[in-house]
């Protein structure tokens, strides 16, 4: 691992990657990169290289894990090995089952789960490249891919962290922010705002929270942006073909 740095924001407020403390990093999207799947999604955020994939609604088994009212939705985010500096043992770990439960209760308030009762929808999310902030770039992958599989969902989710370092809030921690940093907190919320994560490593004040999750609404507003442009370029923007053919 590389070694502490002195500074964190320098005298002109820039942080080690030039950014300010309150931009995110660039994010790339790529829908329906898999053909065997329902629904997938390839991201890019930062030095982050995340692949999203949605199989389903499809009969669930075991019969007796059939939910009779709704669907299940069951979320999966793995690490591959060759994603980290020093390789990471292949299969779950506690880290890689914990992310996966939150992540999947992050989309509970949106999946319209009453379609397709005794059915499962699974979620893949599979990181290639890690560079912090994984488990958000994996929601905000996710959100795409089961947008592109047809999932109904009453919206999107997107999702960011803030953090602390050099005693100033900052918002989506690269590596070096994520690792020596004095906090780290990721957010995911609907694009109403209704927050649907939310963990946090280190300590912040209640002032501080309350500013740094100002912060993360920002930051997620400019994701759902990117997410919805990437639904328009593939799906086309229904508003706008409804008036052509008027
Ligand atoms: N990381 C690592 N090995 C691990 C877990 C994490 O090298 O076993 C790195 C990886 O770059 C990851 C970062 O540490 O993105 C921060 O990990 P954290 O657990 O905070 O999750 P994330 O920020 O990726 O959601």
């Amino acid at each position: 691992m590389s070694d502490k740095p002195e500074r964190f924001i320098d005298d002109e407020g820039l942080r080690l990657d030039g950014r300010r403390v309150d931009e995110i990093r660039p994010m790339k999207v790529e829908m329906g990169v898999l053909s065997r799947a329902d629904g997938s999604c390839y991201l890019e955020w930062g030095n982050n290289k995340v692949l999203a994939a949605v199989y389903g609604p499809r009969e669930l088994h075991p019969r007796r894990m059939q939910k009779p009212n709704e669907v299940l939705v069951r979320y999966k985010y793995n690490m591959a090995s060759f994603s980290v500096e020093d390789r990471i043992r292949p299969g779950p770990s506690r880290r890689s089952t914990e992310i996966s439960k939150v992540s999947g209760e992050a989309f509970e308030p949106v999946v319209m789960t009453q379609y397709y009762p005794g059915a499962v929808i699974d979620v893949f999310a599979e990181v290639l490249q890690a560079d912090a902030g994984t488990r958000t770039a994996a929601i905000n992958a996710a959100t795409l891919a089961l947008a592109d599989a047809g999932i109904p969902m009453k919206g999107l989710v997107s999702a960011c962290a803030v953090g602390k370092v050099d005693g100033q809030l900052v918002l989506d921690l690269n590596k070096p922010e994520d690792n020596y940093g004095q906090a780290d907190l990721p957010v995911a919320m609907t694009q109403d705002g209704e927050i649907t994560l939310l963990q946090m490593d280190g300590h912040l004040t209640p002032e501080e929270l309350e500013e740094g999750l100002e912060m993360v609404k920002k930051g997620c507003q400019q994701i759902i942006e990117i997410q919805r442009e990437a639904l328009i370029s593939r799906y086309g923007n229904e508003d706008e073909e409804g008036e052509e053919a008027e």
